[in-house]
């Protein structure tokens, strides 16, 4: 609105501006008439024309006794062209009828105040303009020029009130129950006055993109209904020094003139890393400045007023321990990511006004997607929405879902071409990573596998846990390390040789083996110890907390787990050869095969698994 109205005051300010000079210059002039030249000859001849100017063959001049053009306007000043060929000796008529020539511009220069409006007048416009807005604008402290170049941004956290409330957030409810407390402070500020309760002053939310913690701030502003003043921190890397500072300054005044109210603050961690973190090259001035600042507003008010700072970030293991102190953000709540139940109550909530088919199951949904958060089940309803839309059905299918599901998970189809040497090797490259993933006790169940390329990857075996698991056992762990080498092992059997599409089963394979060694004490010779974090990022211990011997120890027991999973991976599939086969040929026909194909493939039933000792 504001901005609107500042645009109109402007337009409207130009106009007049260039009409007020446009009439200045002409005032109490004689319009210009445009007459023949034979006209022109007549006039001095009859001795009326007093004054000429020529410029080229363009004569103007002015005449005693006014003039009139073709359209019968009369003026005492005039316009004529000379035609080229005119051979008359106009001077010596000119002479004899003693007309002044060239004696003096027929346009004299406007009178000095039309000058100097027309050239300062845009520009003073422009400053008076400024100086009012940014008087209206001014809140309360921000000196300096700088101080009102921040204000004049003031847009990006005006007061919004959210409408959306704990309902529309799904599958966290450890974390609603824990912003009640903050949703009941701010709805009656008083009665926690007059208890004396104390309130947390900053609220840090933390967890993965996507689970929803921009939801959940706003969804605290839109249950207490007061005003919500937004920033994302992100905006300040790049912001010319000072202005980070002065608009954090007056994020903060606002708010408070506005209490009850809730600041929030976005991607927190980008600004409030670590000032010691090694990465930081030369520091970021601008970045310590607003982090300094927010430390300052929060040191400088009570929560008792009424306003209560939350922020979101992807990592608290990254922020400044200045933050984390008593009377800032001392309070922390993870948004994790949401468990089945969770991932159902968010699908009800994103099909609230989507029409679905008798046949859709949301548990049956919720159950096929671990590891997806809020977002993704968001986008997972768009996509199935759209396809639903495509085919041109009234309502959602579970058919759409599927589609949705499988796009979401895999990315989408790639079509390149293939030759058919490189299809029969990726069929057993997948065959190998199904094949394993039936055989090896513990394993997730496969639940599909394709040839047909996606995002970047050739071929894909998908297996999805029974239920979300956040504790892994040891035989779990090496399961999956089998079954990420199966891929590569079915290769070399059948052919030999490996190729390089097993990159990123190395990886995997790479880090779980890491992890089992360093952080989870799954090694005998290294022994009950994590040395997780002592390097990269988070790092806690300033140098490697262990010496030379132990860590070529480490790197032998991370070689000797992924051998031992390589060696059971090709065993195994050696021994199931005519499964592999099977299994290869199926694909290569068919393109996918879902879990029950490949049940009637291989003749495994998923009860009855072969139990093979896990080589240790
Ligand atoms: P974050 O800030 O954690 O990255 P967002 O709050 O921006 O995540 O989430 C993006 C969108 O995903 C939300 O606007 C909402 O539509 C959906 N979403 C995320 N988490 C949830 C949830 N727990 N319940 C319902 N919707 C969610
Ligand atoms: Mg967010
Ligand atoms: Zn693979």
């Amino acid at each position: 609105m504001r901005t609107v109205r500042f645009w109109v005051i402007l337009a409207i300010l130009f106009l007049a501006n260039v009409i007020v000079s446009n009439l200045a210059f002409s005032a109490g002039q004689p319009p210009t008439v445009t007459i023949s030249y034979n006209t022109f000859l007549d006039q001095v001849d009859a001795g009326n024309v007093v004054t000429i100017t020529s410029t080229g063959d363009t004569i103007t001049g002015t005449t005693k006794t006014a003039v009139k053009d073709s359209s019968g306007t009369t003026s005492t000043k005039f316009q004529t062209e000379r035609p080229t060929f005119a051979n008359d000796d106009l001077e010596t008529a000119l002479r004899q009828h003693n007309v002044v020539i060239n004696a003096k511009d027929p346009n004299p220069p406007p009178p000095l105040w039309v000058t100097l409006l027309s050239s300062f007048g845009p520009a003073l416009l422009f400053v008076l303009l400024f100086l009012w807005l940014s008087r209206r604008a001014a809140g309360a402290g921000a000196g300096g020029i700088l101080g009102q170049f921040g204000q004049s941004r003031a847009r990006l956290y005006n007061a919004e009130r959210p409408s959306v409330t704990f309902d529309d957030v799904a599958g966290i409810d450890e974390v609603k129950a824990e912003l009640r407390e903050v949703v009941d402070f701010l709805r009656e500020p008083q009665k926690y006055q007059r208890l004396g309760g104390t309130v947390p002053k900053g609220v840090l939310l933390v967890g993965a993109p996507g689970t929803g913690k921009t939801l959940l701030a706003r969804a605290v502003a839109g249950e207490a209904k007061v005003p919500f003043f937004s920033i994302a921190a992100s905006e300040f890397i790049e912001a010319i020094v000072g202005v980070g500072a002065s608009r954090v300054r007056d994020l903060f005044a606002k708010a408070r003139a506005a209490a009850p109210a809730i600041i929030f603050i976005d991607e927190l961690d980008a600004i409030g890393r670590s000032r010691s973190a090694a990465l930081r090259v030369g520091g970021n001035d601008e970045q310590e400045q607003t982090l300094n600042q927010i430390l300052t507003e929060m040191d400088g008010f009570d929560s008792r007023e009424g306003v209560i700072v939350l922020a979101a970030t992807n990592r608290a293991d990254v922020l400044d321990p200045a933050l984390l102190r008593p009377g800032r953000f001392d309070r922390r709540v993870a948004v994790q990511p949401p468990d089945r139940r969770g991932r159902a109550a968010i699908l009800r909530i994103h099909t609230r006004n989507v029409p679905l088919a008798p046949d859709v199951d949301l548990d049956q949904i919720a159950q096929q997607t671990p590891g997806l958060v809020g977002a993704d089940l968001r986008n997972l309803v768009n996509e199935a929405a759209l396809a639903a839309a495509r085919e041109g059905e009234a309502a959602v299918t579970m058919a759409d879902f599927g589609d949705a599901i499988e796009k979401t998970l895999l990315g989408s189809e790639r079509k390149i071409l293939l030759t058919d040497q490189d299809r029969e090797r990726i069929a057993y490259h997948e065959s190998g990573h199904a094949l394993l993933g039936l055989l090896v006790p513990g394993a997730d169940p496969v639940k599909k596998v394709t040839i047909v390329p996606r995002g970047m990857a050739l071929g894909v075996t998908l297996q999805s846990p029974v239920d979300d698991r956040f504790n892994y056992g040891e035989d779990y762990l090496r399961a999956r390390m089998i079954g990420a080498l199966g891929g590569r092992a079915a290769e070399k059997i059948v052919y030999g040789v490996v190729t390089t599409g097993a990159e990123n089963d190395l990886q995997q394979v790479t880090r779980i083996a890491h992890e089992m060694v360093v952080r989870w004490g799954m090694s005998p010779k290294v022994g009950p110890l994590n040395f997780a974090g002592a390097d990269g990022d988070g790092a806690i211990y300033q140098q490697r907390p262990y010496g030379e011997a132990t860590a070529s120890l480490i790197d032998a027991e991370i070689r000797r787990i992924a051998e031992e999973c390589q060696a059971e991976a090709e065993k195994l599939l050696g021994e199931h050869r005519a499964q592999l086969d099977a299994l290869a040929k199926a694909l290569l026909k068919d393109d996918s095969l879902d879990e029950q194909e490949i049940l009637a493939v291989t003749g495994i039933k998923p009860k009855e698994q072969p139990a093979p000792a896990l080589a240790r």
